[in-house]
């Protein structure tokens, strides 16, 4: 029997449709709502990135400004960048393409965005509050992962769901989704001796490793909920995920397409998180 294929673009346009409506709403009401893009360097996959969520920006009525210094751009020059972003009353959100240079600590740069434009949610100020379980901007994939989730029906509350990968951007915000949700998580890492047998005890099972094809069909309960969260260029140019999808989706009940699957939630939830600063700046909604 074949999987279920979760339709990520069907299930981002319609987030996204909710949010155009939301931007509309508040531009009758006199408030533009905007988002800088900060990209630092040649990195053609950040390009795509960056061009994307432009695009996106431009479907919905937000007004984005690119700001994309060179290679060489100084951390104290980048720094000086997102003060001045923090308090331009026309910028709600603020998005520091990652991964920046090596010169500059990347970590320090996510210090300095204001809590209230911080709609990638990277700020401890955001990580703590999704600890305590009280966000106002959920991490833009882990929240895809688990809109994803939810559209396939099935209730997280007692499920053994694994998350492979523990980076702070997309498996440790995950596993406290999950968890905030009564899952019952297992965190798997590079480690991890014995990958394998606990993937299979997954009912929900969320990638996000960075390696095509770490997922194999032997690892998969059968039924269970996989969610490949991985990018992966191949020397052929193809982009794949984490999951063998070919013989992952013989196996799984339901599973998530690359492309087409996680990549299109986390651009919706960074418009759904730029709309939602907008409010928060303009006193339409309160802070957690
Ligand atoms: P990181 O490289 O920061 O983290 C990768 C994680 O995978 C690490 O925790 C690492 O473990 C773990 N890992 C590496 N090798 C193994 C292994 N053999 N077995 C088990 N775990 C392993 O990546 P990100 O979290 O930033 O991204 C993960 C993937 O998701 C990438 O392909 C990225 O491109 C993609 N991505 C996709 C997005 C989307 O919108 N679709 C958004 C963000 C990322 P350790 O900590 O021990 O090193």
């Amino acid at each position: 029997m074949m999987a279920n294929i979760i339709d990520g673009k069907k299930l981002s346009s319609e987030i996204k449709q909710f949010v155009k409506k939301e931007v509309a709403e508040l531009k009758d009401k006199g408030i533009e709502v905007g988002l800088a893009v900060v990209i630092v360097g040649n990195n053609a996959a950040s390009r795509v990135y960056v061009n994307s969520k432009k695009k996106n920006c431009a479907e919905l009525g937000i007004e984005s400004r690119e700001y994309a210094l060179a290679e060489e751009t100084t951390e104290q020059e980048l720094l000086a960048l997102v003060e001045k972003l923090n308090i331009d009353s026309k910028i709600n959100g603020i998005l520091v393409q990652l991964p920046l240079p090596k010169h500059i600590d990347e970590k320090k740069i996510i210090a300095a965005i204001s809590p209230l434009k911080d709609v990638d949610a990277f700020h401890a100020n955001s990580v703590g509050k999704i600890m305590i379980g009280d966000y106002d901007f959920l991490p833009c994939t882990p929240a895809g992962c688990m809109d994803l989730i939810h559209s396939t029906g099935v209730d997280v509350c007692g499920k053994h769901c694994v998350v492979v990968g523990r980076s702070n951007i997309v498996g440790k915000p995950m596993a406290m989704l999950l968890l905030h949700e009564s899952g019952t998580v297992t965190i798997c890492h590079s480690k991890t001796t014995n990958l394998a047998e606990i993937c299979r005890q997954a009912d929900i099972l969320v990638a996000a490793v960075g390696k095509a094809n770490i997922i194999t069909a032997d690892m998969v309960k059968p039924g269970a909920i996989v969610i490949d969260v991985g990018m992966n260029r191949l020397e052929n140019g193809k982009l794949c995920g984490d999951v063998d999808f070919e013989n992952v989706s013989k196996v799984a009940g339901h599973i998530t397409p690359v492309p087409g699957g996680v990549g299109p939630m986390t651009i919706a939830t960074l418009m759904k998180n730029t709309m939602i600063a907008a409010k928060l700046q303009n006193n339409l909604m309160t802070l957690k």
